[in-house]
Protein backbone atom coordinates (compact mmCIF):
# COMPACT_ATOMS: atom_id res chain seq x y z
CA UNK A 1 0.00 0.00 0.00
CA UNK A 2 1.63 3.53 -0.76
CA UNK A 3 2.65 5.29 2.35
CA UNK A 4 0.63 8.54 1.05
CA UNK A 5 -3.00 6.71 1.70
CA UNK A 6 -2.58 6.41 5.37
CA UNK A 7 -2.22 9.94 5.46
CA UNK A 8 -5.79 10.29 3.22
CA UNK A 9 -8.35 7.61 4.45
CA UNK A 10 -10.59 7.92 7.09
CA UNK A 11 -12.80 5.65 8.17
CA UNK A 12 -16.25 6.19 6.44
CA UNK A 13 -18.17 5.19 10.01
CA UNK A 14 -16.17 7.81 12.00
CA UNK A 15 -13.84 9.71 10.23
CA UNK A 16 -10.92 8.04 12.41
CA UNK A 17 -7.51 7.57 10.88
CA UNK A 18 -6.19 4.54 10.60
CA UNK A 19 -3.49 2.06 11.59
CA UNK A 20 -1.86 -0.24 9.07
CA UNK A 21 -1.84 -4.13 10.20
CA UNK A 22 -0.66 -7.09 8.25
CA UNK A 23 -3.60 -7.64 5.95
CA UNK A 24 -6.00 -5.33 6.67
CA UNK A 25 -6.59 -1.50 7.72
CA UNK A 26 -7.91 -1.43 11.28
CA UNK A 27 -9.88 2.22 12.30
CA UNK A 28 -8.03 3.72 15.25
CA UNK A 29 -11.58 5.21 16.92
CA UNK A 30 -14.36 2.65 16.30
CA UNK A 31 -11.94 -0.54 15.26
CA UNK A 32 -13.59 -0.90 12.35
CA UNK A 33 -11.82 -2.91 9.80
CA UNK A 34 -10.67 -2.76 5.67
CA UNK A 35 -9.53 -5.97 4.31
CA UNK A 36 -6.51 -5.64 2.39
CA UNK A 37 -5.80 -7.48 -0.64
CA UNK A 38 -2.66 -7.47 -2.48
CA UNK A 39 -1.98 -4.20 -0.63
CA UNK A 40 -5.41 -3.05 -2.37
CA UNK A 41 -8.32 -1.61 0.53
CA UNK A 42 -11.54 -2.86 0.36
CA UNK A 43 -13.48 -0.43 0.72
CA UNK A 44 -16.95 -1.82 -0.83
CA UNK A 45 -17.80 -5.19 -2.52
CA UNK A 46 -16.79 -5.78 -5.26
CA UNK A 47 -20.04 -6.18 -8.02
CA UNK A 48 -20.45 -10.02 -8.97
CA UNK A 49 -21.94 -9.34 -12.13
CA UNK A 50 -18.61 -7.43 -13.43
CA UNK A 51 -16.98 -8.23 -16.26
CA UNK A 52 -12.83 -7.12 -15.77
CA UNK A 53 -11.35 -5.17 -18.80
CA UNK A 54 -8.39 -6.30 -20.33
CA UNK A 55 -5.36 -4.55 -20.01
CA UNK A 56 -4.31 -2.97 -23.49
CA UNK A 57 -1.62 -2.03 -24.73
CA UNK A 58 -1.46 2.13 -25.22
CA UNK A 59 0.53 4.18 -27.39
CA UNK A 60 1.06 6.31 -30.46
CA UNK A 61 -1.01 4.83 -33.07
CA UNK A 62 -2.70 2.24 -30.74
CA UNK A 63 -5.39 4.38 -29.46
CA UNK A 64 -9.07 5.50 -30.41
CA UNK A 65 -9.18 8.78 -31.37
CA UNK A 66 -11.11 9.75 -28.21
CA UNK A 67 -8.55 7.70 -26.05
CA UNK A 68 -5.88 10.09 -27.71
CA UNK A 69 -7.92 13.16 -27.19
CA UNK A 70 -7.81 12.36 -23.50
CA UNK A 71 -4.23 11.72 -23.16
CA UNK A 72 -3.70 14.75 -24.45
CA UNK A 73 -5.82 17.08 -22.63
CA UNK A 74 -4.29 15.13 -19.34
CA UNK A 75 -0.85 15.45 -20.46
CA UNK A 76 -1.40 19.52 -21.02
CA UNK A 77 -3.06 19.87 -17.00
CA UNK A 78 -0.56 17.91 -15.99
CA UNK A 79 2.50 20.30 -16.88
CA UNK A 80 0.71 22.73 -14.78
CA UNK A 81 0.18 20.33 -12.14
CA UNK A 82 2.79 20.85 -9.10
CA UNK A 83 5.17 17.61 -8.65
CA UNK A 84 4.02 16.54 -5.23
CA UNK A 85 0.64 17.16 -5.85
CA UNK A 86 -2.02 14.09 -4.66
CA UNK A 87 -3.65 13.04 -8.23
CA UNK A 88 -7.05 10.62 -7.45
CA UNK A 89 -8.06 8.90 -10.59
CA UNK A 90 -11.65 8.09 -9.63
CA UNK A 91 -13.10 5.10 -12.18
CA UNK A 92 -8.87 4.43 -13.21
CA UNK A 93 -9.87 0.47 -15.13
CA UNK A 94 -6.69 -0.33 -15.29
CA UNK A 95 -4.81 2.79 -14.95
CA UNK A 96 -4.20 3.98 -18.43
CA UNK A 97 -3.89 7.49 -17.46
CA UNK A 98 -0.68 6.64 -14.74
CA UNK A 99 2.10 6.86 -16.92
CA UNK A 100 0.82 10.83 -17.99
CA UNK A 101 1.19 11.42 -13.43
CA UNK A 102 4.85 10.29 -12.94
CA UNK A 103 5.95 13.82 -11.28
CA UNK A 104 2.91 13.39 -9.51
CA UNK A 105 1.27 11.31 -6.53
CA UNK A 106 -0.83 9.30 -8.80
CA UNK A 107 -3.50 6.79 -6.97
CA UNK A 108 -6.11 4.93 -8.49
CA UNK A 109 -9.81 3.77 -7.63
CA UNK A 110 -11.69 1.64 -9.32
CA UNK A 111 -14.96 -0.61 -7.97
CA UNK A 112 -12.55 -3.66 -9.15
CA UNK A 113 -9.16 -4.82 -8.03
CA UNK A 114 -7.19 -4.65 -10.89
CA UNK A 115 -3.61 -4.76 -9.62
CA UNK A 116 -2.88 -1.13 -11.15
CA UNK A 117 -5.98 0.10 -8.33
CA UNK A 118 -4.99 1.52 -5.18
CA UNK A 119 -8.49 1.64 -3.50
CA UNK A 120 -11.66 -0.28 -3.74
CA UNK A 121 -14.59 1.61 -3.45
CA UNK A 122 -17.80 3.01 -4.92
CA UNK A 123 -17.21 7.00 -4.30
CA UNK A 124 -20.92 7.09 -5.04
CA UNK A 125 -21.72 5.27 -2.05
CA UNK A 126 -18.86 5.67 0.29
CA UNK A 127 -16.37 8.00 0.80
CA UNK A 128 -12.89 6.58 2.79
CA UNK A 129 -11.23 10.48 1.99
CA UNK A 130 -10.32 12.65 4.01
CA UNK A 131 -12.20 16.16 3.52
CA UNK A 132 -10.14 18.73 1.46
CA UNK A 133 -7.01 16.39 0.99
CA UNK A 134 -6.61 15.99 -2.51
CA UNK A 135 -5.03 17.88 -5.15
CA UNK A 136 -6.82 17.13 -8.09
CA UNK A 137 -9.83 14.38 -9.12
CA UNK A 138 -9.58 13.13 -12.64
CA UNK A 139 -12.83 11.84 -13.82
CA UNK A 140 -12.47 10.78 -16.96
CA UNK A 141 -15.44 8.94 -18.87
CA UNK A 142 -17.24 8.04 -15.60
CA UNK A 143 -19.69 10.45 -15.19
CA UNK A 144 -21.65 9.51 -18.23
CA UNK A 145 -22.40 6.23 -16.43
CA UNK A 146 -23.93 7.86 -13.14
CA UNK A 147 -27.44 8.60 -12.56
CA UNK A 148 -26.47 11.95 -10.35
CA UNK A 149 -23.34 12.82 -12.15
CA UNK A 150 -23.65 16.55 -10.71
CA UNK A 151 -24.55 15.35 -7.03
CA UNK A 152 -21.17 13.02 -7.31
CA UNK A 153 -19.22 16.15 -8.87
CA UNK A 154 -20.72 18.00 -5.52
CA UNK A 155 -19.96 15.58 -2.95
CA UNK A 156 -16.20 15.01 -4.58
CA UNK A 157 -15.56 18.77 -4.44
CA UNK A 158 -15.21 18.69 -0.62
CA UNK A 159 -12.22 16.54 -0.86
CA UNK A 160 -10.34 18.81 -2.66
CA UNK A 161 -8.05 21.48 -1.22
CA UNK A 162 -8.96 24.94 -1.47
CA UNK A 163 -8.15 25.77 -5.67
CA UNK A 164 -7.59 21.73 -6.12
CA UNK A 165 -9.59 21.18 -8.95
CA UNK A 166 -11.41 18.23 -11.01
CA UNK A 167 -10.28 17.01 -14.77
CA UNK A 168 -13.35 15.45 -16.41
CA UNK A 169 -14.17 13.98 -19.85
CA UNK A 170 -17.39 12.58 -21.09
CA UNK A 171 -17.80 10.86 -24.01
CA UNK A 172 -19.92 12.69 -26.53
CA UNK A 173 -20.99 10.27 -29.58
CA UNK A 174 -21.62 7.03 -27.95
CA UNK A 175 -24.46 5.35 -27.58
CA UNK A 176 -26.83 6.39 -24.32
CA UNK A 177 -25.78 4.34 -21.75
ZN1 LIG B 1 -14.00 4.30 12.67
Amino acid sequence: MKAVLLELLRCPTCSGRYRLELDRLVCSYCQAEIPLQSGISLFSDVPPDITPSEKRLRGAGMDTPWRCANTRFLAGEAQRIAGNAIVLDVGSGRGDFSSIFTDQRYLAVEIYPYPEVDVVCDLTKVNPFALGSLDVILLMNVLEHLPDAMDFIQNLSGLLRPGGKILAAVPFLVKIH
